[in-house]
């Protein structure tokens, strides 16, 4: 994918992920999990695959022992134009938002038939099997800006919406428009790499715009048609050492 190809009815705020910089720390996975309030289901619960994190770093090994390299690809709900969680949703609990496109999940209308979860092939969404418990002082550091789900509801990254949010209104107050730059997910935010970056590519000079023009850009699983806004640019692979 060589040139920015926009349609008004995809969206205008798009993820860059540069896997050459990203070094699997997971740094963005907490930072996720701290701004948006997901909840922590414990070791045993893990263990059962109900983990409740919004983002995974996910290994892609290339080539064989001694010349084999990793690149780590962290994925989350990659905010697709054609979301294939949206048409399996008996109560339309996951949805568009209108003008922006940000895929979202409508957590007082979920009924919890994980469908959504089911038919999404990036495994993006995860499932609250219990109301899970923050013991004090847990408890205080849940961020007011965001809903606390409850059990049998299905949620999954945002964009931070909160944040996109915050960022419009204070350009608003402002009488400006947002800048580039203005709105930064947690993720992005945490990353010690600066592997994400976050912007409107509908402004061809947006950092987003920009690398999305990256020879190295690509969309995960393109061949499935999401049409996902969450642009990867490919890795060389990191070396891997024996022993
Ligand atoms: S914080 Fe940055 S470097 Fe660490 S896993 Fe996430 S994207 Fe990669």
């Amino acid at each position: 994918m060589n040139e920015t190809v926009h349609d008004e009815n995809v969206g205008k705020w798009t993820m860059v992920i540069d896997l050459d910089q990203c070094t699997g720390c997971q740094a963005c996975v907490t930072a996720c999990s701290m701004e948006n309030n997901v909840a922590f289901v414990g070791e045993a619960d893990a263990a059962y695959g109900r983990g409740m994190h919004w983002i995974r770093v996910v290994r892609e090994w290339n080539g064989e022992m001694p010349d084999l390299t990793a690149d780590f690809r962290p994925v989350m709900c990659q905010q697709c134009g054609e979301a294939p969680c949206e048409p399996v949703c008996p109560v339309f609990a996951s949805t568009k938002s209108v003008p922006e496109q940000i895929n979202l999940q409508v957590y007082n209308r979920c009924i919890g038939t994980r469908y959504c979860g089911n038919n999404c092939p990036y495994i993006a969404r995860t499932f609250n099997w219990f109301d899970y418990e923050r013991p004090e002082p847990l408890n205080f550091q849940l961020n007011p800006d965001v809903t606390v789900r409850s059990r049998g509801v299905m949620e999954k990254c945002t964009f931070c919406v909160q944040r996109i949010r915050r960022g419009e209104e204070d350009a608003n107050a402002e009488g400006r428009p947002v800048h580039d730059g203005d709105v930064t997910p947690a993720c992005a935010q945490a990353c010690p790499a600066q592997a994400i970056t976050f912007g409107d590519i509908t402004d061809p000079e947006s950092r987003v715009a920009k690398l999305a023009r990256s020879a190295r850009a690509e969309r995960f699983l393109e061949e499935v048609g999401t049409e996902p806004r969450v642009i990867y640019l490919k890795g060389n692979g990191k070396v891997v050492r024996e022993g």
